[in-house]
């Protein structure tokens, strides 16, 4: 995981470069606010810490211009300003989250791995069924460890019901989920495409069980 910090003093800098580096972060440092938005834009990051009081450009200002470039990247302000005000105005400012110094490696660690997973969650969820998952940053499902080749209106109904796995989703639930521009599937093609579907995942563990008034529901093996 690679990180942005934007800190001026340079003992902190240091310490934090070399600490998160041991816990297997790749940071790079800058000590200017100015020079935030160039290496964002050179250089792909996870996160970025961000300090308050920054020279050249302060950290609010870095973040306003990070949000409205509409820049997605997770931010953790660093700031010695701990009063509630602070970190209020941060927080609408678009910070994801807030640290105060003095403040413990540990925390910082944790609370960086707890942002990048938030930003990665929201943004390329994985859906995992036994055997069966689905990648949604690539739009792909695999079965073992083979890729499953479906048709894209097999692919469209199986993936709202891994979205969904262990829910009962009627076939008009799907069909406004997931076909709701498309005026040529009706619920009975819901009904041959959730057959088709199971066909697929025949050598498989995971099934669609039918439930009756309710709708079909993608069951789940326990995984061992
Ligand atoms: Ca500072």
């Amino acid at each position: 995981m690679r990180i942005l910090l934007a800190e001026d003093e340079r003992e902190l800098a240091n310490w934090l470069v070399r600490a998160l580096h041991q816990v297997g972060f790749q940071v790079d440092w800058v000590d200017d606010g100015r020079l935030v938005r160039r290496s964002l834009l050179a250089t792909r990051y996870d996160a970025l810490i961000l300090d308050l009081g920054l020279p050249g450009l302060g950290g609010h200002e870095v973040l306003e211009q990070l949000r409205t470039a509409d820049q997605r990247l997770p931010v953790l302000i660093l700031t010695a300003r701990d009063s509630l005000i602070e970190r209020v105005s941060s927080l609408h400012e678009g910070a994801d989250d807030f640290l105060a110094k003095p403040f413990e490696l540990a925390e910082l660690e944790a609370r960086l791995i707890a942002l990048i997973r938030r930003a990665r969650g929201s943004e390329h969820p994985r859906f995992a069924c036994g055997p069966l998952s689905y990648d949604a940053a690539v739009k792909q499902f695999t079965l073992g460890h083979e890729p499953l080749t479906l048709t894209p209106r097999e692919h469209a109904v199986l993936r709202a019901l891994i979205q969904h796995s262990g829910e009962p989703l009627s076939k008009q639930e799907i069909l406004d989920r997931v076909f709701s521009d498309d005026k040529d599937v009706n619920p009975e093609a819901i009904e041959v495409l959730v057959h088709r579907v199971r066909k697929r995942l025949a050598s498989s563990p995971v099934q669609i069980t039918t439930v009756r008034g309710l709708g079909y529901v993608l069951e789940c093996p326990a995984t061992s």
